[in-house]
């Protein structure tokens, strides 16, 4: 087994036990059908417990297919074996009572798989068949992308938005209404355009329509960002995280999380007199859903594995997502006189991606100490090229973390990107792993100052508590240059190392009334030149670097809440922090309540920030900021703001800008109203490209999407009015 050991894993409070017992082992242990055919049903619900439930797999989507395949083919073989209660008989989910249950005005099912094309071209041979189809009456296919997030029905009553639920098992799913009307892109009210399409009754009678809710690439990066540098569990991939914001008892929670969808189908097509799920798709684009721009009718096996394959090879361009392909025969028609299984249409089929797992060996697992003493275990490994690029390492987030996927130095693992882009450790290769390959633990001390390191309770985290630890100093001097926090360029992980073991800085705001050019010229970089002489900065390097600490000084005030590595709060919460409060002193008279109620904030942050705010090193280290002439204030924000001119345009910034950096205009931008975002699709109002840009400007093109150049969003960000769209 190449992946998602689960041997010997402790489980946390789950429907199969308490904790300390221990999951199902997915080793063939047995070579009866009927043994093993209760073994894989007993694994498949633990393992959907984990994964609908709560949002938390222990193995990936494919070791999860390989079993529910074996599954089905020992069925197949053993018709006797199948129960009424087997996985493969139902559709897989979970309705949990914190919410209240919603039934389907028809049920939700799954879909069946096809691994590979062999497999797509017996169904699709099977389905021409049943159809009757011949050379002259071909049967047409849509194609979709499988979007990779969590299915929801959304209810309309003549046209406006009545209730959500999740798809649960299928018949019954979770009302999450409250949280869906917190995204932003699922409409209240559906547009005349397309409700003029249908009849009387269409208006009048209740529609359902379904599809997926997603979290876009670049904010599950940012969402696990946050969680790692806060010491909190990071959600495993997109689809996940997309879960978990979904389903949150206080939708505050999820308005601040980014979520999206695309709506691909409805409950019941009769009183739309709608003939194809093609003439479906554009009808939904008319009535204002999301629809996703990449489908396709085809007409022939050819056409579809063409669509395949292009899904295939683009996917890592798309800012969402995707396990596959959904085909799905084209006539509603055809579709009835093909019906349902137990979980599936017998009319559309999921053509599943390969998963992009490659084999490396773990040479080592590193402690690396953050800047809020957080203790990460890091895997460091054979580097290995996965989804188009080289990686090497990959943080194992905590201590539980590496015990659960039980990963050794030595071990061969299985490496793969979550989401297409993080790096992640999937598992090992048990029967590759080398004698005495030792257990990993965390250190008892601190590696960089030898205080002992604390796990504080209910926390997956352990850390070094003590103020004095280099490495956390070192770490908090490196954030608040990075470029989210005060964006100054050339102070990166080494230079900063050797300010701090030159004692030339040992806070941020030393940067600012300590360092000096002269010094910060003199300092050994550490390396020697061919002829044996230690090179130092410089006086260049040294002129530069001290010239953008100097300009840092009027980034405001949400960058400097970022840059401070305040516990929990990211560089979301710091700019809602700083867009409410305005100013530093306003900040520091709010109460504990006062901060908790902000949108996106909670009282876990709040708690935090006042905790901070309460240290007199902190507050020293902030008026000494203060007056060294960095400024604690937010423009646009507080009493000031400045009117909200862009509300309701979305923005996409791309290639290089020349007065700008992409973070400071997308700031700018939003100060104004404007929604930013990382990828560019029909909703998109404006893709402003500077040089160098690539595919989002080609997109932005053939989508007809207006694109504006630097001088342009100048003007912009100048008057606060857009010019007209396109
Ligand atoms: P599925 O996700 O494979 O397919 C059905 C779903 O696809 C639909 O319900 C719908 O929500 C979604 N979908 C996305 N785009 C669509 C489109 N364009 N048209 C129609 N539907 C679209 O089936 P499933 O039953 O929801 O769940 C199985 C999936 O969940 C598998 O990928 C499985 O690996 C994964 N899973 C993983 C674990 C784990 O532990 N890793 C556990 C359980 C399930």
């Amino acid at each position: 087994m190449a992946t998602g050991e689960t041997d010997g894993m402790p489980l946390q409070g789950s429907l199969f036990g308490d904790e300390g017992d221990v999951a199902p082992s997915a080793e063939k242990t047995s070579i009866d059908p009927a043994t093993r055919a209760a073994e894989l049903r007993h694994l498949l619900d633990y393992h959907a417990y984990r994964y609908y439930a709560l949002d938390a797999p222990e193995v990936t989507d494919a070791e999860f297919d390989r079993m529910l395949r074996e599954l089905q083919d020992i069925e197949a073989l053993h018709p006797e074996l199948v129960t009424p209660d087997s996985y493969t008989q139902r559709v897989g989910g979970f309705v949990s009572r914190q919410f209240e249950p919603v039934t389907h005005a028809r049920r939700m099912y799954s879909i069946d798989d096809a691994m590979d094309l062999d497999e797509l071209d017996a169904w699709l041979a099977r389905t021409d068949e049943a159809l009757g189809a011949g050379a002259s009456s071909p049967v047409a296919y849509t194609c979709e992308l499988k979007i990779d997030g969590l299915g929801v029905a959304v209810t309309y009553q003549s046209g406006g938005f009545v209730r959500a639920a999740t798809r649960g098992d299928g018949t019954t799913g979770e009302d999450v209404s409250a949280n869906v009307r917190t995204i932003r892109d699922v409409p209240m009210h559906l547009k005349p355009m397309g409700l003029s399409k249908v009849d009387d009754k269409g208006l009048g009678v209740s529609l359902e329509v379904r599809g997926e809710v997603y979290m876009p690439k670049h904010s599950f990066v940012r969402l696990n960002e946050e969680a790692d540098a806060a010491g909190n569990q990071p959600f495993a991939n997109p689809r996940n995280a997309a879960a978990g914001s979904l389903r949150q008892k206080d939708p505050k929670v999820t308005a601040a999380r980014d979520l999206e969808t695309f709506i691909y189908a409805v409950a019941d097509s009769a009183p739309l007199h709608l003939s194809s799920q093609w003439e479906f798709l554009a009808w939904l684009r008319d009535c204002g859903f999301n629809v996703n721009p990449n489908v396709a009718r085809c007409m022939s096996a050819h056409e579809v594995h063409d669509f395949c394959e292009r899904a295939l090879a683009n996917r890592d361009a798309l800012d969402y997502d995707i396990d596959g392909v959904v085909v799905k025969v084209d006539s509603f028609a055809s579709q009835d006189a093909l019906g349902f299984t137990a979980r599936a249409p017998r009319w559309s089929i999921a053509f599943k991606f390969p998963p992009e797992e490659r084999r490396t060996v773990l040479r080592d697992i590193r402690i690396q100490v953050g800047r809020t003493g957080v203790l990460t275990p890091v895997a460091e490994f054979d580097p290995v090229v996965v989804a188009g690029s080289t990686i090497a390492r990959a943080t194992l987030h905590n201590e539980d973390e590496v015990w659960r996927k039980d990963v050794r130095v030595g071990d061969t693992i299985v490496v793969h990107k979550a989401g297409d882009v993080i790096p992640e450790v999937v598992g090992h290769v048990p029967e590759l792993r080398p004698e005495g390959a030792p257990e990993f633990h965390m250190p008892a001390t601190c590696p960089s100052c030898g205080s002992p390191v604390v796990r504080e309770e209910g926390e997956v985290a352990y850390r070094c508590v003590s103020i004095d630890c280099p490495a956390q100093a070192t770490e908090r001097l490196i954030h608040w240059a990075s470029r989210k926090a005060m964006d100054i360029d050339g102070l990166g992980d080494e230079i900063v190392g050797h300010m701090v073991d030159a004692d030339l800085v040992t806070d941020v705001a030393d940067y600012y009334d300590k360092l000096d050019e002269d010094s910060l010229a003199e300092l050994d970089t550490g390396r020697t030149s061919v002829a044996g002489e230690t090179i130092t900065v410089g006086e260049t390097i040294a002129r530069k670097v001290c010239e953008q600490i100097e300009d840092s000084k009027s980034r405001g005030l949400s960058r400097v809440l970022f840059g401070l590595g305040i516990r929990h709060v990211g560089s979301s919460v710091a700019a809602a922090l700083a867009k409410h409060y305005g100013s530093f002193s306003a900040l520091q008279q709010a109460d504990e309540d006062d901060i908790a109620g902000i949108d996106g904030v909670g009282p876990k942050i709040a708690q935090s920030v006042v905790e901070f705010l309460s240290v007199p090193e902190n507050l020293a280290v902030i008026e000494r900021l203060r007056e060294a002439g960095v400024s604690l204030e937010e423009e646009g924000a507080g009493d000031q703001a400045r009117p909200q001119t862009l509300a309701g345009l979305t923005f996409v910034l791309t290639g290089s800008l020349e007065r700008h950096t992409r973070d400071e205009a997308g700031d700018a931008l939003r100060a104004l109203g404007a929604k930013v975002s990382g990828s560019v699709s029909k909703k998109t109002s404006f893709v402003v490209a500077g040089a160098s840009a690539g595919s989002k400007l080609t997109k932005a093109e053939s989508l007809g999407v207006r694109v504006l150049d630097e001088g342009e969003l100048d003007r912009i960000l100048e008057t606060g009015e857009a010019p007209a769209a396109e």
